[in-house]
């Protein structure tokens, strides 16, 4: 079914357009999806009426239509043969042998046997009604997603300094009247391009940007100021901030006096982060730490925004403490066009951090081992608050814990490709391969589907409404664009029928997403995510509702912490954050940093982006860039082939040789599987609070690797 056309402000084309919104990354930019002219394909566009966008797309959001209508489309539930190979089952024999599967690990392994793995890309609807089946359908702990790869840190790093966790806690248009943004481990430019605008903006309105990253990106180029730290240490180089600006009398006093606690036990340790040790640990020269300090405290307003250069290491909470730190004692945090921000990766990365597919939450972002928060949540359930089952296992922890050994015996993953994503992969694949059950819930087939058992065809962004919460914390809708292949169904769908057959079909008897949408917002009312007050009207009508939105006639909050912070006392919060090595750090026999990241023309495990063909054209390989210096000394030529191995694994790429990076550090994109993936080179050191594995840096050697002669193959 095709949704009736919203009524648009503009004329033809668009005016048979759909107002929906971009299926990939936390940006959500607004598109129109219509008819092409004289062809039977669905053109986009980008929205100018929608106000993050502005009707600017990159090329992953001009291209995204490509995946409807994709012939690789899977149109029946398909159950692995004898002989290995899928063969193509109907509905019932799927949802019944997944079932009956699941009961039997159930009955003899015990309920955390049967393990749960979300997605930032699932609609609010599904991942509330996904941690809900965890629960109550499956009884089991055992629910995480591929949103603690990606945000984890931040978002605990914010609720512990500010009592609330919602990724950007301001418009990203206050970005324009910000005098001085400092970028730390963000590369906008290729992540999220149409963002790129707002800096354009705050530039022209002479605002200054400064960007702290090991590799010189798009981002760092247009950068007035560029700090090219050593990768791991942003953590150092935000206590040698705050040290100075303690040391030149910068820190706004009353603000810490009367807004904060802890500043004396923060002050304390970055006192201990003179210039030159920053200096010597960092590799950013003095003079630099010193005009960041004085750029930053000497404007109006001063942003500090994170993404996962910063974030994603076993030190990713402290680090973003540090930030936090040094925006707080230099009084701009709630304050306009200033403060401190995460920008946040995945689609629905917010939404699906609040609602309950998270090991230690339940909808609301209300915590799983808080009795009043089990207490409120049980009873819109209609269950008893005993039994919900107490906090599970965080995702690489899950996944590490698969098979005999580890006790997960049966693993349901849905939209998630956890045989690219994961660090150390080849122990994922192994364990992944140790499972009785591996069921894959997609709309096409991955690399952890390759090791599965059962694949169940869902529909796909444009084919099922729902809501999304964008990075800003913008609750939007997504819409009906194109009919879904005959043979496939949507997520509610599959999980009502499997909790029918498991016996709890009553909690589960929803058939639209706004039903689920109508019991989601009870279940969130009075949590610190409340979104009471939201309903697909105000959406539609209002291009996005802000939450917290606890009532109808609530206006919804753009901005938080103007007032006061959500910690009872209404004060933001002080952590001392110690500088610590990482898991590994290069030596000897590893001498090199490996870090990874996006190219803009993929998105995350590349499932949906190495479809289409204009992205496979653009960026057919990974490949590792490495500096000429680095290049020269080990003979390898641009476009040669380079080997890099770590202690987990080896890896062949194409060579990038490039001045942009710097010449201890190696530079591989994680768009790939298989021989490809980037990850089977990265480790498994996690931060001790928010379980981020450490997929910024490992320690590498790297050689060339001569072509084969013709007697060799
Ligand atoms: Fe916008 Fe992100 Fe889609 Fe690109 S991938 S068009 S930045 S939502």
């Amino acid at each position: 079914m095709t949704a009736a056309p919203l009524p648009l402000a503009d004329a033809a084309p668009a005016a048979l357009a759909v107002r929906t919104h971009c299926p990939y990354c936390a940006f959500q930019c607004g598109v129109r999806i219509g008819e092409g002219f004289g062809t039977d394909e669905l053109s986009v566009s980008g929205d100018p009426h929608f106000p993050v966008n502005n009707g600017e797309l990159c090329v992953k959001g001009w291209t995204s239509a490509a995946l409807l209508g994709h012939p690789r489309r899977v149109t029946s539930p398909q159950l692995r043969a004898a002989d290995g190979l899928w063969r193509a089952a109907s509905w019932d024999e799927a949802l019944d042998f997944v079932a009956e599967r699941m009961r039997d690990i159930r009955d003899r392994h015990g309920a955390d046997a049967n393990g749960v793995f979300g997605s930032g890309a699932l609609t609010n609807e599904t991942a509330y009604l996904l941690g809900k089946f965890a629960r109550v359908a499956l009884g089991t702990a055992n629910i995480d997603y591929n949103g603690r790869y990606c945000m984890s840190s931040a978002a605990a790093a914010q609720n512990r300094a500010f009592g609330l966790d919602r990724g950007l806690p301001f418009p990203v248009a206050d970005v324009d009247g910000a005098d001085v943004v400092l970028l730390a481990g963000a590369n906008p430019a290729d992540t999220l391009p149409p963002m790129t605008q707002w800096f354009d903006r705050q530039k022209r309105a002479g605002g200054r940007l400064i960007v702290a990253d090991p590799r010189r990106t798009a981002t760092a180029r247009a950068a007035d100021l560029f700090l090219q730290l050593t990768p791991g240490t942003d953590l150092a180089l935000a206590n040698g901030l705050l040290f100075l600006a303690i040391e030149d009398g910068l820190v706004d006093r009353r603000y810490v006096a009367d807004r904060t606690t802890g500043f004396e036990a923060a002050r304390a340790v970055a006192l201990n982060y003179h210039p030159a040790r920053v200096e010597r640990l960092t590799g950013v020269a003095e003079a630099d730490l010193r005009k960041t300090v004085r750029w930053l405290a000497a404007a109006r307003g001063a942003m500090i925004l994170t993404a996962r250069g910063a974030e994603q290491h076993s030190k990713g909470v402290d680090t973003v403490h540090a930030w936090i730190n040094l925006a707080l004692a230099l009084g701009k945090v709630g304050k306009p066009n200033g403060g401190y921000g995460c920008l946040t990766g995945q689609g629905n990365g917010q939404g699906g951090r609040e609602h309950g597919q998270k090991a230690d939450q339940l909808p609301g972002y209300r915590l799983i081992e808080n009795d009043a928060h089990r207490e409120a949540v049980a009873k819109v359930w209609g269950v008893s608050p005993v039994s919900l089952p107490r906090k599970g296992k965080s995702a690489f922890e899950l996944l590490d814990a698969l098979g005999p050994g580890g006790g997960v015996r049966g693993l349901l993953v849905v939209g998630s490709n956890v045989a690219v994503a994961s660090p150390h992969l080849s122990r994922i694949e192994a364990r992944l391969k140790a499972l009785d059950l591996l069921v894959v819930c997609d709309s096409f087939l991955n690399e952890t589907s390759d090791l599965g058992h059962v694949f169940l065809p869902v529909h796909q962004w444009a084919e099922q409404e729902g809501t999304m919460t964008n990075l800003e914390g913008r609750v939007i809708r997504r819409r009906v664009v194109a009919e879904p292949p005959r043979g496939v169904r949507g997520d509610l769908d599959v999980l009502r029928e499997l909790a029918e057959r498991l016996g709890h079909g009553d909690r589960f008897a929803f058939h639209t997403p706004r039903e689920v949408f109508d019991e989601f917002r009870r279940a969130t009312a009075g949590g610190p995510a409340d979104y009471a007050g939201i309903t697909y009207d105000r959406i539609d009508a209002e291009d996005g509702v802000f939450w917290p939105c606890p009532a109808e006639d609530h206006p919804g909050t753009p901005r938080l912490f103007a007032d006061r912070f959500a910690h009872p006392d209404g004060r933001a919060k002080f952590f001392a954050a110690e500088h610590r090595p990482a898991g590994e750090e290069p030596d000897p026999e590893y001498p090199l940093f490996l870090t990874t990241g996006r190219y803009k023309e993929h998105y995350n495990s590349g499932a949906q982006t190495r479809l289409v063909e204009k992205l496979r054209r653009a960026k057919p390989v990974p490949r590792l860039q490495l500096h000429p210096r680095l290049a020269h000394q080990h003979a390898i030529r641009p476009d040669s082939r380079v080997a890099v191995e770590s202690r987990r694994g080896r890896v062949e790429f194409a060579a990038e040789v490039t001045a942009d990076v710097r010449p201890d550090t190696v530079f591989a994109p994680f768009h790939w599987g298989g021989r490809e993936a980037a990850n089977r080179l990265t480790g498994a050191a996690l931060d001790p609070v928010s379980r981020m594995p450490e997929f910024k840096l490992a320690a590498v050697r790297i050689a060339g690797v001569r072509p084969a002669a013709e007697g060799d193959r």
